[in-house]
C-alpha cells in the first residue's frame, strides 16, 4: 500500500508539472470547503486534494473528494480511482446486494471497472451499429465513461448474461435500487427527467459510488451529481 501511495505521490507531482505544458482547455476551480473535506471518510483524501484543477486528459475534475466524470469532464487515458476507495465502493455494493437478498431480491453485477481500451472497443461498436447520435445517448466516448474510474457499477437481475437495457426498469431489482442504494453511498446517476443535466437516457441499472455521506442527499429524488457540485448552472 505504501509502495503505491509514493506511486500516487509521484504522478500526482508529475500532472502538477505537466499542468505549465499542457495547453488548459477547460479548467475549473474545484470548491474548496475544508468543512465537506474533513467529513468526507475517503481515506485517499491526501492524494485527491493534491491538484484541483482540471485538466483535459492530465487532470480529472474533482470536487469535493467526488471524481467527476460526465460529457464534459473526461478522464486521462490511464486513470483508475485510488485502490482503496474501488475498495469501499465494491465493499459497498455486496453490502448492498446482500440487505437487498435479505429482502428477497437478488442483485448481480452486470458490468464494473471498465478500461479506456475496452470502452473504445465498445463505443466503436455502438457507433457502427446505430450512428454517433444516437450511440452518444446511451454511451461514452472513451475517456468520459464513468465505468473507467471503477466506482460505477451497471446492476441486474440474477441473469448476469442478457445486456443490460430498457428492460430492467421494470424489475424489482431496480425498484429496490431505486428506494435504497442511497443508504450504501450510491446514486443512480443518469435518473429520469435530467437527460438534459447529464446528457444520458434514463438508465435505471447505472449506480455511482460517491460514499454514504455524500449519497444521503439523494434519497429518492432524481437528484443529479451535476445539480449537486452546483455543475450544472
Ligand atoms: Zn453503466
Amino acid at each position: 500500500m505504501k509502495k503505491r501511495i509514493i506511486v500516487l505521490a509521484i504522478s500526482s507531482l508529475f500532472i502538477i508539472g505537466s499542468a505549465f505544458i499542457v495547453t488548459k482547455k477547460d479548467n475549473i476551480k474545484a470548491q474548496n470547503n475544508t468543512s465537506n473535506m474533513s467529513k468526507n471518510n475517503y481515506k485517499n483524501d491526501g492524494n485527491l486534494s493534491a491538484s484541483k484543477e482540471y485538466i483535459e486528459g492530465v487532470q480529472p475534475l474533482y470536487i469535493d473528494g467526488i471524481v467527476v466524470v460526465n460529457k464534459k469532464y473526461g478522464l486521462p487515458q490511464d486513470y483508475r480511482a485510488p485502490e482503496e476507495l474501488e475498495k469501499d465502493a465494491i465493499d459497498a455494493a455486496k453490502r448492498m446486494m446482500k440487505s437487498a437478498e435479505e429482502d428477497g431480491v437478488v442483485i448481480k453485477i452486470r458490468s464494473g471497472y471498465r478500461s479506456y481500451s475496452i470502452q473504445s472497443t465498445l463505443y466503436n461498436n455502438y457507433v457502427r451499429r446505430d450512428g454517433k447520435e444516437a450511440a452518444d445517448k446511451y454511451s461514452a466516448v472513451p475517456g468520459y465513461s464513468e465505468h473507467q474510474t471503477g466506482l460505477a457499477f451497471d446492476f441486474t437481475t440474477s441473469d448476469t448474461i442478457t445486456s443490460i437495457g430498457d428492460w430492467f426498469t421494470d424489475t424489482i431489482q431496480a425498484k429496490w435500487l431505486y428506494e435504497n442504494a442511497y443508504k450504501y453511498g450510491f446514486i443512480i446517476r443518469y435518473p429520469e427527467g435530467k437527460e438534459d443535466i447529464t446528457g444520458y437516457q434514463y438508465e435505471s441499472w447505472h449506480y455511482r459510488y460517491i460514499g454514504e455521506e455524500h449519497s444521503i442527499h439523494f434519497a429518492m429524488n432524481n437528484l443529479t451529481l451535476e445539480e449537486y457540485l452546483g455543475l450544472d448552472k
